[in-house]
């Protein structure tokens, strides 16, 4: 059901993005891709929540988007065109209900009009209404441009954003612009973003420091902060749903077969493992890296869930969604024990991982298309290292080495989708992105701490690799596998 736009006045519709909850982290949503998907249909809404706030929407009587850079380059392949079509018509991404999607853009696209909050119909036809184009907007490769007019055909009211990775949509001014969503405290929302955290940090080294002088962990400093914007029990609730929306994401992904959509025609190869991996429990006991097959089935379900346009959970983006629901998975069916689950280390595992995410989120990015892979699966694999390693009993400085080791064998990688589709090489990069994560926590439960490479270093690296990188390996589908494989 499409919820209202909150009555807000123009001036709070964004806000600081100075700081930043486990919950702007993991958001639940849709797939395939939080920078052009989940971002974009944000952004469609709040241009629409935009028009009925300042010109009505009565006065509008057309309206027309333009896809700038990577939204362009590979919009089609992530969904991009579909998502704004769904958030002008107010539908919002971790509210929508996947099998609606289908039949809610057939029918713009039979009709040729588009009802603005679903509520306000204008003409749509979208080869002249939805533009794709190829240069970049200053501010990130990310930008689109929103158009509306009157009777006359003149121009009453545009909007540029930016879908910066991760699902955070920021506005030309360079604020974030918040989903709405109705319901919930838009002052609790904007004034809590920047101003009151009983530990805020924004780096590794404010993070150890914050440990070292409360002796709290990095999972109860995250739950402390938390408290900022809503209760300990609604903290705990909302934790709790994300992990089971990742472990239905992992069920669904087990149990769905078929092709994935597109035109390379990737099969699904969750199912098939998982009941090859079901139905021979004795070669487990024969072969001690049998955890690995596993592993790998966990992040493959969530990803084939994702490049499917299923429920997943932006973890910290959707190209990178099965990484951590992958680790998660380790830790309580092989570290706890099948059915075993423990909800303190599941809270643990997700605040802890929150706390890493939110330096990169500070510091770097998120974004394929401004860092490369590495700001994706190289950023989940590191949430998940130090996550894994908090569970496991690690101390603070255990959990920054496991974070930074986690990031470090994963500098340089290139985003190259096939055929601008998060399949290829996604899907497997997830898995050796959790496998990666369970042995850099590893590495460093074996050590002290200590370390040469701080986390703070290696996000920088991060950041200057990705300055650094050709754009036609940002998110363009115009370099490395997406043109040495031939699409179908
Ligand atoms: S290659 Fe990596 S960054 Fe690029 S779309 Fe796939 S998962 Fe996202």
């Amino acid at each position: 059901m499409l919820q209202p736009c909150r009555p807000i006045s123009l001036a709070t519709m964004t806000s600081s993005p100075f700081s930043v909850s486990v919950f702007d982290l993991f958001k639940i949503g849709i797939g395939p891709s939080s920078s052009h998907t989940v971002g974009p249909m944000i952004a469609a809404r709040q241009f629409a929540c935009y028009l009925q706030a300042s010109v009505g929407l009565a006065a509008v009587h057309g309206v027309a988007v333009e896809l700038f850079g990577s939204l362009s380059a590979t919009g089609v392949g992530h969904g991009t065109d579909r998502a704004v079509l769904l958030g002008l018509a107010g539908h919002e991404p971790d509210r929508i209900n996947p099998e609606q999607i289908a039949p809610a853009i057939a029918q713009i696209r039979s009709s040729g009009t588009l009802a603005l909050l679903g509520t306000h119909t204008v003409p749509f036809i979208e080869k002249e209404h939805l533009l794709f184009r190829r240069k970049s907007l200053p501010l990130h490769p990310n930008g689109m441009c929103f158009h509306a007019v009157n009777a006359q055909g003149e121009e009453i009211a545009t909007r540029e954003y930016y879908s910066v990775g991760g699902g955070f949509v920021i506005d030309a001014t360079g604020e974030r612009v918040l989903n709405l969503a109705a319901g919930a405290d838009a002052d609790a929302e904007t004034a809590g973003h920047g101003r009151g955290l009983p530990y805020p940090f924004r780096t590794g080294a404010e993070l150890l420091a914050q440990c070292q002088a409360t002796g709290l962990t990095p999972a109860q400093l995250m739950a402390a902060n938390e408290q900022h914007w809503r209760s300990d029990g609604e903290v705990r609730r909302q934790l709790l749903a994300i992990w089971q929306t990742m472990a239905g994401a992992v069920q669904r992904g087990c149990a769905s077969t078929g092709n994935l959509p597109g035109p390379l025609h990737v099969r699904r190869r969750a199912a098939e493992l998982h009941k090859s991996l079901s139905s021979h429990p004795e070669a487990a006991l024969r072969d001690p890296l049998a955890m690995l097959d596993w592993v790998n089935l966990y992040a493959m379900a969530v990803n084939e869930e994702n490049a499917a346009g299923g429920r997943v959970v932006t973890a910290p983006t959707n190209g990178a969604a099965g990484v951590i629901p992958a680790v998660l998975h380790y830790y309580v069916n092989f570290l706890l024990g099948a059915g075993k689950v423990n909800e303190d280390g599941i809270a643990t595992f997700l605040l802890t991982a929150g706390a890493i995410g939110i330096i990169y989120k500070e510091n770097a990015s998120l974004s394929g298309a401004e860092v490369g892979c590495q700001g994706e699966v190289g950023v989940a694999c590191s949430m998940a290292a130090g996550a894994l390693a908090a569970v496991m009993g690690g101390t603070p400085e255990q959990i920054e080495n496991a974070a930074e080791i986690g990031m470090e064998h994963n500098l340089g990688m290139t985003c190259d989708p096939v055929g601008g589709l998060v399949q290829i090489p996604c899907i497997e990069r997830n898995a050796m992105g959790a496998i990666k994560a369970i042995n850099a926590a590893r590495m460093a439960l074996r050590g002290d701490g200590q370390h040469v490479v701080s986390l703070d270093k290696v996000i920088k690296t991060m950041m200057q690799t990705g300055a650094d990188m050709k754009v036609k390996y940002k998110e363009t589908s115009r370099g490395g596998l997406a043109v040495t494989v031939v699409e179908c």
